[in-house]
């Protein structure tokens, strides 16, 4: 999937299952929380395309890091199956920890984007190696019918999902504009 498509997939996604919860009050409204949230979600959406040097978050980190993890593991290997979920939003919330507070909406924002992301790559065609390491199988998602990446269907998806997201806000806007965000 292209960097786009894994944002706004992981924003609408995080939308479907917070929004209910912050409407039924399971979970205080907390703006600082929501932008903490948002912000490490998109963050986690982009993580597992650090082993491709040429991928948004290679660009954003220090080179040698993608470099490293892409010489030995090749892109879409360690980074994007079940032990990268494990491992990777683990490692990144303790280095965030040293700097910021609310580590644990870190570590749900960071672990959410990231399962998202390996979730999108399962229902592109290239798919993923779910369990790399021990079998070199090629796992994907076909309900979807598994495109190519960048191909018109990711086009198509990409509008649909931004179009449901502005009517999302709008709806938001009209019945309590207190969830907005800003
Ligand atoms: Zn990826």
């Amino acid at each position: 999937m292209l960097v786009k498509t894994h944002v706004i997939s992981s924003i609408v996604l995080s939308e479907l299952i917070f929004i209910p919860i912050l409407i039924s009050g399971l979970i205080p409204y907390n703006p600082i929380i929501v932008i903490t949230f948002l912000t490490f979600l998109i963050f986690g959406s982009i993580l597992p395309d650090i082993d491709e040097p040429n991928s948004t978050i290679s660009k954003i980190l220090p080179s040698f890091i993608s470099s490293f993890i892409n010489f030995i593991f090749g892109h879409r290997g360690f980074t994007h199956n079940i032990f990268g979920i494990l491992i990777m939003p683990v490692i990144f919330t303790f280095l965030f920890s040293l700097y910021f507070e609310n580590y644990y909406v870190i570590y749900v924002a960071i672990l959410s984007g990231y399962t998202y992301h390996i979730l999108g790559d399962l229902v592109t065609y290239a798919g993923i190696k779910s369990f790399w390491g021990f079998n070199e199988d090629i796992s994907r998602l076909k309900f979807l019918g598994s495109f190519l990446v960048g191909s018109s269907k990711e086009v198509y998806i990409y509008t649909f999902l931004t179009i449901f997201q502005m009517i999302l806000i709008l709806s938001i806007l009209v019945l309590d504009s207190s969830l907005l965000f800003l």
